[in-house]
């Protein structure tokens, strides 16, 4: 027996509700080539301080001189078994970072999952291993060539995003781990980091692909690998894969 028209017109508004919020979720709040863009709701706990009392938390610290780098270790050592934010209650184990100190291209995402605080590793779950894939076998460079860390370094709990105190708390720990890597290129996944990097809060689908610079490196802000698994679809993948080529081509001209 035919559905009745309301009934399916009731199912579609859900599952377009649903998608929006999710698309929201991961920081995407305009669909390119719609004709308007979906009004976004506020979140409740939001990623990055509102301008003004938050702007202070956002300016970006000077690039340390090159003969005054800390080692990775040091910045390890400083940050110790921490428990400066409350993300410390609910972690297994602190995802420092992982790869080649000297690395030329950093990855920098938003938070460890469920499978990187219980090994300790980031980007090791589903998300990791895409963006594994898309290192080794998109770029065809082994992933212990890069650098990749989190802008926190212990679990949300229920993978919630970080929230603007513990974003700021943890952050000296991501600037020196940038300060003893110096890379020559930096990718932000998502909407927390590239937020954190670019000083503002951002619109992903706005500035993914485009050049920016954080204390004198070149950032390229791109698709969290998450957001790729929920929404795979060609044209997700084809800009992400860009977004990385371009990023490799400045990091290693030639
Ligand atoms: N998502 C992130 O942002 N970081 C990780 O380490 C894993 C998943």
């Amino acid at each position: 027996m035919a559905r009745p028209l309301a009934e399916e017109a009731r199912d579609a508004l859900r599952a377009a509700r649903a998608l929006l919020a999710e698309l929201a979720e991961e920081g995407v709040d305009e669909i390119p080539g719609a004709a308007a863009a979906p009004a976004r709701e506020e979140r409740a706990a939001p990623a990055l301080p509102e301008p003004g009392a938050g702007a202070a938390l956002l300016e970006t610290p000077p690039a340390r001189p090159r003969g005054e780098r800390p080692s990775l270790a040091e910045v390890r050592e400083n940050l110790g078994e921490c428990t400066r934010c409350r993300l410390h209650e609910g972690r297994t184990r602190l995802v420092f970072g992982d790869g080649n100190p000297d690395a030329d291209l950093m990855f920098v995402g938003e938070g460890p999952g469920e499978q990187e605080d219980l090994q300790g590793l980031p980007f090791v779950g589903r998300a990791g291993d895409l963006l594994t894939r898309m290192i080794e076998r998109g770029l065809g460079v082994p992933r212990s060539e890069v650098y990749i860390c989190n802008i926190v370094k212990c679990r949300p709990p229920g993978n919630r995003t970080p929230l603007a105190d513990e974003v700021s708390t943890c952050r000296p720990f991501l600037d020196g781990q940038i300060d003893a890597v110096a890379p020559k290129v930096i990718v932000t996944l998502g909407k927390p980091a590239s937020s954190l990097l670019l000083g503002r809060e951002v619109s992903i689908t706005r500035v993914r692909g485009v050049w920016h610079e954080y204390r004198g490196i070149p950032v390229m802000p791109t698709f969290h690998p998450a957001f790729i698994l929920r929404q795979y679809t060609e044209q997700n993948r084809r800009l992400v894969w860009e977004d990385l080529k371009a990023a490799w081509s400045r990091a290693r001209p030639g």
